[in-house]
């Protein structure tokens, strides 16, 4: 069984894949050829704001709009300290300090009211994430940015497609991010990501500083890189895009026929997916509730792989406690929802083509793990 299974995928649109990558090939407009700019409308469309950016990685994407707002040394940056590390890793790379905050245990997303307590006067700006596929409380963190003039980002890596109060992951804050890394809900066959806004400037400029900060071949106004997404993976993106209504219904029948069986299990919490929110489902991740260590969750794992099952830990370690973080000096006990969730969460496998007996299977060995 594969965690995600992206070859079932292939097979069911191999036919549009592959006439996709032809037509980029026989055309061999590889960078910024016409697919990039026919994927960027198709995805603020989808979204529903002005501008999507492709670029060339959800990390590179994060990166963007800190060098587009400049970003200083020093300046502080809340982030979560249960995610991937990218969010709090491009803060770091550009020299920003990032200030973890504690995660809500229910939904596994930034805490409004411990990033408040978070805030100084060197903070500038928020980056909360929409892990697993679900958005973060929003209007609190809106708020709290707009009441202390910071600006807001969205780290959607997990979450194109999700609905929050009828809005899609990709419209909140003043930027948003996203990944297409091949396992992402909206994945493609190589590295790729996207940022959107719906500010004009900010689009211009960002769309500069992706590009070496040309407006014109060879003439360079801003000091930018090279974040530009290839035409090839942007032509499967889009061919992925047409099916993703599809799939992301394929995803949630998969999560709900898991809660369903996973009902009468002792100490375990199924997904909670709140009433103003739907999930992309990036993940479908339980919580193991244990002795206070992570030995309960690492016996079902062991277990499930015995009968070879894949799974996860999304994610073993708070950022706090990362070896690469260890300079900022945060205290071993900050954060003690991020510290239980690390020792208690478990993904299963998660995809669009899972079938009725994979589901069963999966469910059978969970439950006989933990009976
Ligand atoms: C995957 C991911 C990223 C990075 O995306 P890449 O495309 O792999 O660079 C950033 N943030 C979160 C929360 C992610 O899950």
């Amino acid at each position: 069984m594969q965690f995600v299974d992206l070859k079932a995928q292939y097979n069911a649109y191999k036919e549009e894949i592959d006439q996709a990558m032809a037509r980029v090939i026989g055309n061999t407009a590889f960078i910024k050829g016409p697919d990039v700019a026919a994927l960027e409308e198709e995805l603020a469309a989808f979204a529903g704001v002005k501008h999507a950016l492709a670029c060339s990685s959800g990390t590179d994407a994060l990166l963007l709009p800190l060098m587009a707002w400049d970003v200083q040394p020093g300046d502080e940056i809340l982030v979560p300290d249960f995610t991937f590390i990218a969010t709090a890793e491009i803060p770091a790379f550009w020299k920003a300090k990032p200030v973890f905050v504690d995660i809500d245990p229910v939904t596994f997303n930034m805490d409004p009211a411990d990033a408040e307590t978070k805030i100084t006067d060197k903070t500038v700006g928020i980056i909360p994430v929409s892990l697993y596929g679900q958005i973060a409380d929003m209007k609190a963190l809106q708020n709290l940015a707009d009441n202390h003039g910071l600006w807001l980002m969205e780290d959607g890596a997990q979450s194109f497609g999700a609905l929050h109060n009828g809005r899609r992951s990709g419209s909140f804050g003043q930027a948003s991010t996203t990944s297409f890394f091949p396992a992402k809900p909206l994945g493609c066959y190589g590295d790729g990501g996207a940022v959107f806004t719906d500010d004009d400037n900010l689009a211009a400029l960002m769309r500069r500083l992706l590009n070496h900060g040309q407006a014109k071949r060879y003439h360079h106004s801003e000091v930018g890189f090279n974040g530009r997404m290839d035409t090839l993976q942007c032509a499967i993106t889009r061919v992925k895009l047409a099916h993703f209504e599809d799939e992301l219904a394929a995803r949630n029948k998969v999560a709900a026929a898991y809660t369903q069986r996973f009902q009468d299990l002792p100490k375990v919490s199924t997904p909670a997916v709140l009433a103003e929110n739907t999930s992309s489902w990036a993940q479908y991740t339980l919580r193991i509730q244990g002795d206070g260590t992570s030995a309960r969750r690492d016996k079902l794992r062991e277990d499930l792989s015995a009968k070879g099952i894949p799974s996860a830990v999304h994610y073993p370690v708070p950022l706090h406690l990362q070896e690469a973080f260890r300079f900022l000096g945060v205290a071993e006990e900050a954060c003690p929802h991020t510290r239980r969730a690390c020792n208690e969460v478990i993904s299963l496998p998660m995809h669009a083509f899972m079938t009725e007996a994979e589901i069963d299977q999966v469910a059978d060995a969970v439950k006989d793990a933990l009976k």
